[in-house]
């Protein structure tokens, strides 16, 4: 029989210990986008927290309003960064969904849940659902849609729809890619599933910068979804299965792999909580970022006004703030210009979205609002959700700025000096 603690079971039920740890200061609660926008305590990490331990130690059951809470939640771990107290978010998010996924997502919920996993986390099927969505694009239906507001009943699809501006087309990276100039090593580079996909340059490049810091880069082509996906919905036994099969994908021998999307990142280096079988693994997983930031890239002049938009689980969940900032810093000719509430949330968060729309949408506003202060023509950041969503907001205000990653405006850079020379 499964241990059970209060309305919890099993071995991955939230910790209580780190639970208690919570000392209801409230120095949390300005930073939780949530929070902003609702104004409801039980919508603020420390009311979710006071829903967690009270189903834990017994008080109350996992009820429809105890999950429309948790659900509420972007899982953007800000509430981390604040806590004095040190109380891992994250983690306790994670496992009280483990915990409601027991009983399944909502009923309004299911098909499109259904949908969205039986997709998105498989680079094949994610492949072929985008090469269909750009014939349907292609062929005028897509506007004929949106005119005639014929996915109106169905909000949630229709912010899919919305998020998709332009399908490039697929790229493959070879499977070994020689480093160029003093060797330092040898890393291994995630494509991920979304980024290979919707940004195929975001990956060129980054295996690019790696081979010309020193690098010889491993793309090995057996490699599958990391699980950040399912990890976030509380699907543990996908996170599980995902986890062991890419560390298995990767050979043994790299000093580094390397993740050029936030959310993968940050759950890859969070592998051995779930599995500690992977934690060999996981010590070795780095942000793109903290490794081109050791290197001495050639950089010649771009003459433009950037800004920079932290990736929730890069700032948040790897702590990773100033490497990409200092690498913007140094092409010679870039003005970073710094953003209000850089490290707020911008509704992407994975699925939510699409999950969430209308409070997806009151976040983008703010952030697009925030960007349009800065002047800059040039927004970066090191996820492809953040990049998706917040060009999407850009677009519909009519703003005219490019969204990039980082490595992109690093490989021009990196050009304009060689065609200095
Ligand atoms: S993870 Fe983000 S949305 Fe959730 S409680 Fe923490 S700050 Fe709020
Ligand atoms: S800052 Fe930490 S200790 Fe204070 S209320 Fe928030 S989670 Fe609890």
């Amino acid at each position: 029989m499964e241990s059970a603690q209060g309305a919890f079971l099993g071995p991955d039920a939230p910790d209580l210990d780190e639970l208690r740890k919570c000392v209801h200061c409230g120095i949390c609660l300005p930073q939780c986008p949530t929070y902003r926008v609702l104004g409801e305590e039980m919508d603020s990490p420390r009311g979710r927290i006071y829903l967690m331990r009270a189903a834990a130690e017994g008080r109350i059951g996992l009820t429809p309003t105890f999950q429309r809470h948790l659900d509420l939640c972007l899982g953007c771990r800000a509430c981390e960064t604040a806590c004095p107290s040190g109380v891992r978010f994250g983690s306790l998010l994670e496992a009280t969904r483990i915990q409601l996924r027991r009983h399944g997502p909502p009923p309004k919920r299911r098909l499109l849940e259904a949908l969205i996993f039986s997709v998105f986390p498989e680079p094949a099927r994610l492949g072929a659902a985008l090469a269909v969505f750009k014939l349907y694009r292609r062929s005028g239906l897509g506007r004929l849609v949106r005119a005639t507001h014929v996915l109106r009943p169905f909000r949630r699809l229709a912010a899919l729809e919305t998020l998709l501006d332009d399908v490039p087309a697929a790229e493959a990276l070879p499977e070994l890619i020689p480093s160029r100039g003093k060797p330092r090593g040898r890393v291994g580079l995630l494509t991920g599933c979304v980024q290979r996909h919707l940004y195929p340059a975001v990956n060129r490049d980054t295996a690019r910068l790696l081979a010309l810091a020193g690098y010889e880069v491993v793309v090995p082509r057996a490699q599958g979804c990391c699980g950040a996906l399912e990890l976030h919905a509380g699907r543990a036994d996908a996170l599980r299965s995902r986890a062991r099969a890419l560390a298995a994908a990767f050979p043994e021998d790299l000093d580094f792999v390397v993740a050029n999307a936030a959310g993968c990142g940050s759950a890859m280096k969070e592998y051995a909580h779930w599995l500690p079988e992977t934690a060999g693994f996981a010590g070795r997983v780095r942000d793109v970022a903290e490794i081109l930031v050791e290197a001495d890239l050639p950089l010649g002049p771009l003459p433009l006004t950037v800004t920079y938009h932290d990736a929730c689980h890069l700032a948040h969940g790897q702590r990773v703030r100033q490497a990409p900032r200092a690498l913007l810093r140094r092409i010679p000719g870039l003005k970073l210009v710094e953003l209000a509430d850089s490290d707020l949330c911008c509704g992407s968060a994975g699925v939510y979205n699409v999950l969430e729309p209308a409070l997806a949408r009151e976040l983008l506003e703010l952030k697009v609002a925030r960007i349009a202060e800065t002047g800059a023509r040039v927004v970066a950041t090191g996820n492809p959700g953040c990049l998706l969503q917040i060009a999407q907001g850009c677009r519909q205000r009519g703003l005219d700025v490019t969204l990039v990653h980082p490595v992109e405006l690093l490989a021009r850079a990196v050009d304009a000096h060689a065609h200095q020379g």
